[in-house]
C-alpha cells in the first residue's frame, strides 16, 4: 500500500499521519488523469510537494499544488479543479460538496488513543456517553468504546448523515452525531477547544475532552466563550452599518440566510449590505466601512478568528439576538446544514 507519512508544521520529513495513496494512485491511473491538482491544509502542506513528486513517479500526471489556503472539505479551490482531471483533496472527509473530480484523501493520526481513554475515564462521570470525534482519528472509534467498556462505560455513536460521513464524526460545522443522542455526557477525542465548545452548546451536556497528542483531558468550561459572545452582540448593538458576509466557498455559500438576515436589519432599521468574498479577513473588511458584521461563511469566522477583527462579527443566531428574534437563553451554537 502506498502511503505518504506527512508531519503537521516539521521540516523534518513525514510522520504523523497516513495518508493512504493506493485510491488515488489507482483512479489517475485508471481514469488517465495527465493532470492532477492537490489541495491540503496548512498543516499538511509541507507533505505536498513530496506527494506531487511521488505522484508524478508513479503515474506519469503532472502536478500541480493549490497555494491558497484551505479550510475544510467545504473549501475546494474549484479554479484548480477546471484546470486538472483529478483534484486530491488532503485530510479532510467528504461532505458531498465539489466537482465529480475531487478526490478526498483523509489524515489519520496514528497515536494510541487506549492510555488517554483511561484517563478519561477518571473524569467521566455517567455509565453512559456518548463518543465524538474528528475525520484524524474517527477509524480508531472502536478503540475508544473497548477502552471506556473495559473501565464499565458504554459509549453511544451518533449516526453519520448530512455533511458528516462517519459515525461520532463532528464538524465545526455540524454536531448532529451528538445532538442524535440521549446521553447526559459526551466524550470529545482530538485537539483543541472549539469541537468541544460546540457540542457542549449544541447538547447544553457536560463535556469531557481528551487530547490523543498531549494526553491531556479537560472538561469544557463554555462560560468564557459565552460572556466573550455576549460582549460581542452587545458591541454590535451600537452598529447601524452591517455587512452581512457571504462566502464564495462552495461548503460555505449561505445565500438565502445571508438575504434573510439582511430584510431582518433592515426591517429593524440598519443599514445592510451584502459581501461577497472568498477568504474573509480583517483587511478586505476595512474599507467597506461597516460597523459590525454577519458572518454567514463558516462558523469558525465568527467564534474563532474574533480577536482579529475590529469590529465586532456575529453568527446568524447571534444576530437574531441581536435583532430581538431570539432570546439570548435560547442561544445556539451556528451549523450548516
Ligand atoms: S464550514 Fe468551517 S467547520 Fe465546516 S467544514 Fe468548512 S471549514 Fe470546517
Amino acid at each position: 500500500m502506498a502511503r505518504a507519512h506527512s508531519t503537521a508544521g516539521s521540516s523534518s520529513g513525514f510522520s504523523g499521519y497516513d495518508l493512504d495513496l493506493d485510491k488515488a494512485i489507482d483512479l489517475i491511473q485508471k481514469r488517465g488523469g495527465r493532470r492532477v491538482g492537490v489541495q491540503a491544509p496548512e498543516g499538511l502542506k509541507r507533505a505536498t510537494p513530496a506527494l506531487a513528486q511521488l505522484i508524478e513517479e508513479k503515474t506519469g500526471a503532472e502536478v500541480i499544488i493549490s497555494g491558497d489556503p484551505c479550510f475544510g472539505a467545504c473549501d475546494v479551490d474549484m479554479q484548480l479543479c477546471q484546470e486538472v482531471d483529478l483534484m486530491l483533496h488532503l485530510g479532510h472527509s467528504d461532505i458531498g460538496i465539489g466537482p465529480d473530480n475531487v478526490i478526498f484523501l483523509e489524515a489519520r493520526m496514528k497515536e494510541d488513543l487506549r492510555d488517554v481513554v483511561d484517563k478519561a475515564a477518571n473524569v467521566l462521570k455517567a455509565k453512559r456517553v456518548g463518543v465524538t470525534t474528528t475525520t484524524q482519528h474517527v477509524h480508531k472509534i472502536d478503540q475508544v468504546l473497548e477502552g471506556l467498556k473495559k473501565n464499565g462505560i458504554q459509549g453511544a455513536i451518533g449516526p453519520a448523515g448530512g455533511r458528516v460521513k462517519y459515525p461520532g464524526q463532528v464538524l465545526g460545522c455540524s454536531y448532529s452525531t451528538a445532538r442524535a443522542l440521549d446521553v447526559e455526557e459526551y466524550l470529545f477525542i482530538g485537539t483543541g477547544q472549539f469541537h468541544p465548545l460546540g457540542i457542549a452548546l449544541a447538547t447544553g451536556k457536560r463535556v469531557v475532552t481528551a487530547d490523543p497528542v498531549t494526553g491531556e483531558v479537560a472538561e469544557i468550561d463554555t462560560d468564557p466563550m459565552l460572556r466573550r459572545r455576549f460582549g460581542a452582540i452587545s458591541r454590535a448593538g451600537e452598529a447601524k452599518r452591517f455587512a452581512v458576509l457571504l462566502s464564495k466557498k462552495p461548503g460555505q455559500k449561505r445565500m438565502a440566510l445571508a438575504l434573510r438576515l439582511k430584510a431582518l436589519g433592515e426591517a429593524r432599521g440598519l443599514e445592510m449590505f451584502l459581501v461577497y468574498l472568498d477568504n474573509i479577513e480583517p483587511d478586505r473588511l476595512l474599507n467597506l466601512g461597516a460597523e459590525a458584521a454577519v458572518s454567514t461563511a463558516c462558523p469558525r469566522v465568527a467564534l474563532d478568528d474574533a480577536a482579529k477583527y475590529r469590529i465586532p462579527i456575529l453568527t446568524p443566531p447571534e444576530f437574531e439576538v441581536l435583532v430581538g428574534e431570539r432570546e439570548w437563553e435560547e442561544y445556539e451554537f451556528d451549523e450548516i446544514e
